[in-house]
């Protein structure tokens, strides 16, 4: 963000498409960090949760051990207060409510997606809660805190301020994940990188553009011969792995409908692919529909930001 210029206290919110690393790593803290709400569909944060503090994950015999612990604890601060109610404060479940804090809702008027209410899969939402809440140090530092979560489904648009955001299922190896259709002042943007292929729901919502962000992950053949393990090969093939320059420039080809003024070429592999590829590729695809107006090819880097000259 600095290197493009922009600011990150100017974010609203955080919109996560799945949980695989190199799209989710700092959320939490930037998240914290900004006080903003972070978006997920319910099992991808739950995946993310999971991934973030794998210590959460225990034993049927180490929750009653901790359970049991957590009783005495509040039996023992009951005895030492003499007031049984003010127990309820202190536990951490369904008894809150589910009602987190909300500074985007609250301070925005938004109506976002709806709020978690899930009390039996909220327990990391709950914690966050109640290290908010109750200010308990011990509690602050679960990796897996964050300001206020709010969960989407895929294929329920939402509104985030004046954008309105279609989530849509895409074929991929994590668990819920999802591509980002955005409309604001008419413009419609496409987000659509880590797919395996480009399946009849993800072709419906890729039309009518005016900003196309697809995936042309790998040269089929630099995949072959790079260096990855054979079984990573074999993921990043798959139908839910990730779209090769020749399936992207395909798509182009035969489903695109050429609407868009920009089309940037994304998430590409540094080990299996190389720029002037992905490009070759997709100009090849496009070059019946050449317009100095449309289609204009654009390449997202990992490492340096697009201008913002180019919109
Ligand atoms: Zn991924
Ligand atoms: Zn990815």
């Amino acid at each position: 963000m600095q290197l493009a210029g922009e600011e990150p206290e100017t974010l609203n919110a955080i919109l996560i498409t799945h949980e695989h690393s190199d799209h989710v790593n700092g959320v939490a803290v930037t998240a914290r960090k900004l006080g903003i709400p972070v978006y997920f569909t319910e099992g991808t944060h739950q995946a993310w949760a999971r991934w973030i503090a794998p210590r959460k994950q225990m034993t049927y015999a180490q929750w009653m051990e901790q359970m049991r612990l957590q009783a005495a604890a509040r039996e023992a601060e009951a005895d030492a207060n003499h007031e049984s109610e003010a127990n309820e404060d202190d536990l951490i479940g369904p008894s809150d409510g589910g009602q987190l804090s909300h500074p985007f809702r609250k301070e925005r008027g938004m109506d976002g997606a709806p709020a978690c209410q899930d009390s039996e899969t909220g327990s990391v939402l709950e914690i966050a809660a109640a290290a908010e809440s109750a200010d308990e140090p011990a509690k602050k530092k679960d990796p897996a805190a964050l300001p206020a979560v709010e969960y989407f489904k895929a294929g329920e648009p939402f509104d985030l301020g004046d954008i309105r955001v279609n989530p849509f299922t895409i074929p991929h190896d994590a668990a819920d994940p999802v591509g980002f259709v955005f409309e604001a002042e008419g413009v419609r943007m496409a987000f659509a990188t880590d797919l395996g292929y480009v399946p009849p729901n993800v072709k419906a919502q890729l039309t009518n553009l005016d900003l196309l962000l697809l995936e042309a992950n790998h040269d089929l053949e630099m995949l072959r011969d790079g260096p990855y393990p054979w079984a990573v090969k074999q993921r990043v093939l798959s139908r839910v792995g990730h779209l090769s320059n020749e399936a992207a420039a395909s798509f182009l080809e035969k489903d695109y409908d050429g609407h868009a003024a920009h089309i940037i070429l994304a998430h590409l592999s540094e080990s299996n692919n190389l720029p002037e590829l992905a490009q070759v590729a997709a100009e090849g695809a496009l070059s019946a529909r050449a317009s100095l107006l449309a289609n204009r090819l654009l390449l997202a880097s990992q490492h340096d930001p697009l201008s913002s000259l180019y919109f």
